[in-house]
Formats: structure tokens, sequence, C-alpha cells
């Protein structure tokens, strides 16, 4: 049986291109995406995915797929369940001529909108670790033998470690405790977004978030319950803002989001949208414990002349004007001629 569906000279082609992709510094996504891809190609499958082990190794994120129902979203797996779930947890590769007669195979409710008879998956080991699981499936029972085995093995060999570097670069990139861009990350996305700004005449705005009287929550409940809350206002803020709105630790208690393509007047109202979140809901604490906590903002939007650091200081220092008026407010910086 010929490995692939297409000729050795196309197969080889296929392979030539993703290794070279792969020697690349690109995004995370994009690796995923090429080996899915070139995974598809190379198999007689019609779909393809990467699972990855999120940061506490317990649960399987879809990372990319490619093929029939690529655009479905994905179910979430738990390590160990399913398949692919067995397949992390054991390190094992998996080869199942027909998932009606296989115990691990979980049923996807109305979720897939492809069907699944046979299905190959080999695990993404890195340093010594499983990091994921590379799989393939088929309409049709037994579409798989023992060379497409191999050939997903040989994917997900010279795969899995640039996935990784590409992940642990991205993993630098976050706080870990609240899963925000750390501050590293603040200026260059500040100076990123203004360039793009700049080329299409748009706007950018900064809020600059710090929460009130913080220390005494430290001091009240302990440092643990402390990172708690600012987990929970992390959440709270992505889960009232867009997607492309980039949320940054800057440091303790104090928070900074890049608004793309955000005048004021709206920005201004996201300010308001993240204060209604933490006084609509006390934050739920172990023991029946219930904190409010409110937040004070600071709101520029870049006058199109400034610096970075210039637009930085303007929000910064309209939060401490919002600190200086009693906190648990939003307050709009003043324009830089007046500032001086
Ligand atoms: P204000 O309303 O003026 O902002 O008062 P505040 O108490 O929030 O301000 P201050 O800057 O004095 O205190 C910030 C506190 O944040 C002090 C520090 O203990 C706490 N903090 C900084 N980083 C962390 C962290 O990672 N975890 C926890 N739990 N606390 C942190
Ligand atoms: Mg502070
Ligand atoms: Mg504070």
């Amino acid at each position: 049986m010929p490995i692939s569906s297409r000729s050795q000279r196309a197969a080889l082609d296929v392979l030539l291109q993703l290794t070279a992709q792969l020697t690349d510094d690109r995004p995370l996504e994009d690796f995923l995406k090429a080996v899915t891809e070139a995974t598809l190609d190379l198999l007689h499958a019609d779909h393809a995915s990467i699972r990855l082990l999120d940061t506490t190794r317990t649960s399987l994120l879809s990372g990319a797929r490619s093929g029939t129902g690529e655009e479905d979203r994905p179910m979430d797996f738990k390590r160990g369940e399913g398949v692919l779930g067995w397949v992390v947890e054991h390190g094992q590769p998996a080869r199942i001529g027909d998932v009606e007669h296989d115990s691990r195979w979980v049923r996807a409710e109305g979720q897939q909108s492809f069907s699944v008879r046979s299905i190959i998956a080999e695990p993404l080991w890195s340093s010594g670790e499983v990091i994921g699981v590379l799989s393939v499936t088929n309409p049709v029972a037994n579409a798989f033998g023992d060379e497409e085995q191999l050939m997903l093995r040989l994917l997900a060999n010279c795969s899995a470690p640039p996935i990784e570097r590409a992940r642990l670069r991205r993993l630098a990139m976050f706080d870990d405790t609240t899963m925000a861009f750390n501050h590293r990350y603040l200026t260059p996305r500040l100076v990123e977004e203004m360039e793009r700004a700049s080329r299409s005449s748009g706007d950018v705005s900064l809020l600059y978030m710090d929460l009130d009287h913080f220390k005494s929550v430290n001091d009240n409940h302990g440092h643990a319950v402390g990172d708690v809350v600012l987990r929970m206002f992390a959440d709270r803020v992505r889960r009232v803002v867009r997607r492309i709105d980039v949320l940054v630790r800057r440091g303790g208690e104090e928070f900074v989001l890049i608004m793309p393509a955000t005048g004021a007047t709206q920005a201004h109202a996201t300010g308001h949208r993240i204060q209604q979140t933490l006084h609509g809901e006390p934050v739920e604490l172990e023991g029946n414990l219930r904190l409010r906590q409110t937040v004070s903002i600071g709101v520029a939007t870049w006058d199109k002349r400034e610096t970075p650091d210039q637009l930085e200081r303007r929000a910064d220092e309209a939060m401490y004007e919002a600190k200086r008026l009693g906190r648990d407010r939003v307050v709009v910086a003043t324009p830089r001629d007046v500032v001086g």
C-alpha cells in the first residue's frame, strides 16, 4: 500500500516543505496548522488534528485541525479521556480499525459533523514528556495500515520539538497567575498597535487599571486569596472586552488594556463595563467568603504624535487622578498639550 495518496516525490516535497517551515521562528498556531495540513496531505485521512496538554497538564486543548469539520467547535478532553486522552496518558500510539468496537472511543454527542470509523494517533514527545497528540481519522473502517502509522510517527517526531519551543516562547509572554500578558510585552505590543493605527489612520486607546486597597486583601485574607482576586479580575476583564483587546499585567495589582481601533468614547465605555462587572458580583471565595473589589481606571487615547512612553504616562496619571478623586472610577486623560 502506498504511504501517501500522492506520489512518492510529491510526499517528499510535502515533508521537505514542512520541516523547512518548522525551522522558522513562527507563532505556535502557524506551526500547528502547518503540521495538520501536511498530515492531511500525506495520509488517507479526511481529518487531522493536534491537541496539546494545557499548562496544568490535565486538559487536552485543541491546537489545530485540518480537513472535514475543521470549522466545528472542538470538544474538550481531559487527559486519559477518549482515544486521544489514552494516547497522552499512556505515551503510546493508537490504531483503531473501527471505533464502534473500541471502548476508548467517546462519541461526540451532536458535535462532530464528520463521521469517524478509523483513527490513528501518535503521542508528541518533547524532553522525555508527552506534550500532546497528533491524529488522523477516516470515515471508512480499517483505513490505516502500518506504513501510515509510521508516517504519522515521523510527522509527530519531527514536529514535537519545534512545537514545544514555540509553546514555551508563548508561555514566557504570559503571567502565570492571571494568564494576562506580562509586562515585557506591553511596550512592544503598544508600538505595534500604534504603527498599525498610523497605517490605517485609526485610533488606539489604553486603560491603566489599579485595584483599590488591594494591600488590605492580602493583609486580611492572605496572599493566596489575593492571587485568586487577581485571577478573577483578569477573567472578568476578558469577559467584557473584545478578542482583539490585549490585557497586560504591568506588575502587582496593576493591569493595562491595549485597545486597538478604539477612540476615547468607546474606551471610556469599556472602563465602565469593567467597573460594572466588579460591582455586579462579589468574588466568591472558600468558606463562604465574599469580597467586593473595585478598580481605578485611567483612559488615554493616542494623539497620533506622542511616543508610547508619553501615552502610557498620560494613562497612568489619569489612573492616579481616579485614585485621588476617591477610587472606583474612570478618568479620561488630559490632552498632552495641557499636561505639558
Ligand atoms: P490603592 O487603592 O492606592 O491602589 O491601594 P493598594 O493597597 O492597592 O496599593 P499598594 O500599591 O500599596 O498595594 C499593592 C499590593 O499588591 C501590595 C502587594 O502586597 C500586593 N501584590 C502585588 N503583587 C501581588 C501578587 O502577585 N499577589 C498578591 N496576592 N498580592 C500582590
Ligand atoms: Mg498599585
Ligand atoms: Mg492598588
